[in-house]
């Protein structure tokens, strides 16, 4: 492990621990963030940084993120050129984490930054990746719960690589794991599948998850939605593979059908009856069939996004270290 101990605040010296914050819209929770990661870090051995991504918000989070980058060098901005959605603006904060560990948080204090001794005590142990999981979650909808344990489940029924239930973004990356993470080229970048697929040794520890301090979160159901067949179709073919079962399965009934047909009408005659039956199983094939294409058409446009191979964010204002922000921060309302 190459893990330091304390060393001097000088901001060219890589620090021990990089905190890596998506912010969207996320103005009224920041000051809040950096307050109490200062009170939880005032006690501790360990120098860190702050990487901020601002993911195109569209109210005063830039503003107030340089501010606090001219006030407390140990806060970088990174400054994302329109809004590229969560996993975009993690990866964007990872690619710049410098520490020997980084540490995921999201801006609006639902993962507790009093977790952080924790985190690095395990890390400290020789652990690579220590997850941090859920033991509740307050303030969220039944649905909302009830849709993500849902989705844990299912997920982890058909892909290859299993993801810790329960578990978000909030953990604890070593060295080695971020830059196993840079290496994996894919634009879709479902964030939890990519860190449980790198592997290196890794255990768990657990928190209650806060409410949102202020603000309202982005994730409608649909966007949950999207995330989800994004994560399942990144990591799985079962979709595809349970298109052909179901084209098998049709085609055996139709076969049993036509048998049973073939037995009627040798019994009893031909009574000329068939339209609701031809309708039914013309309705039913045609359904089917789109069905199993629409399955073939995600993965298809999953393959074309991957092939047009476009950088996975775009950084519109240069990231320095703390106070080097200072200069002339573009306002977020720029066109
Ligand atoms: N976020 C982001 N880009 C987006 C949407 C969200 O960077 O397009 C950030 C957001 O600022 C927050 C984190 O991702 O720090 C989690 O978002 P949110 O709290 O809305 O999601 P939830 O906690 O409800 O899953
Ligand atoms: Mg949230």
């Amino acid at each position: 492990m190459n893990a330091k101990g304390p060393m001097p605040a000088d901001s060219n010296d890589p620090p021990v621990l990089s905190f890596v914050v998506p912010c969207y819209n996320e103005a009224a929770n920041i000051r809040a963030l950096h307050e109490r990661l200062c009170t939880v870090m005032a006690g501790r051995p360990e120098t860190w940084e702050c990487i901020c991504v601002n993911d195109g918000s569209r109210d005063d989070t830039l503003a107030i993120l340089m501010a606090l980058a001219t006030e407390d060098p140990r806060v970088r901005v990174l400054d994302l050129s329109r809004n590229f959605g969560k996993e975009a603006a993690l990866t964007a904060g990872l690619d710049h984490a410098r520490g020997a560990a980084a540490i995921p948080l999201d801006a609006d204090l639902q993962d507790p930054p009093e977790l952080v001794p924790e985190l690095v005590a395990r890390w400290r142990e020789g652990y690579d990746v220590v997850n941090a999981v859920r033991l509740s979650r307050e303030g969220e909808s039944l649905i909302k719960r009830a849709t993500a344990h849902a989705f844990y489940r299912v997920f982890n029924r058909i892909s290859k690589v299993p993801i810790p239930e329960d578990t978000g973004d909030f953990r604890l990356l070593s060295r080695p794991v971020l830059n196993a993470l840079r290496q994996l080229p894919e634009r879709r970048r479902f964030m939890k599948g990519l860190f449980a697929w790198v592997g290196f040794r890794t255990t768990s520890v657990s928190y209650h998850r806060a409410p949102r301090q202020a603000g309202q979160t982005t994730w409608n159901y649909v966007r949950l939605w999207r995330f989800a067949l994004d994560g399942i179709l990144s990591f799985s073919d079962a979709p595809l593979r349970i298109a052909s079962y179901l084209g098998l399965a049709v085609s055996l009934l139709s076969f049993l059908y036509a048998v049973n047909l073939l037995a009627q009408t040798l019994l009893f005659g031909n009574p000329v009856k068939g339209y609701p039956s031809l309708m039914v199983a013309l309705l039913f094939l045609g359904g089917v069939q789109l069905m199993a294409l629409g399955v073939i058409g995600e993965y298809l446009g999953r393959v074309y996004d991957e092939s047009k191979g476009r950088p996975v964010y775009l950084i519109r204002h240069p990231l320095e270290a703390g106070r080097g922000n200072a200069g002339s921060p573009p306002s977020s309302a720029d066109p």
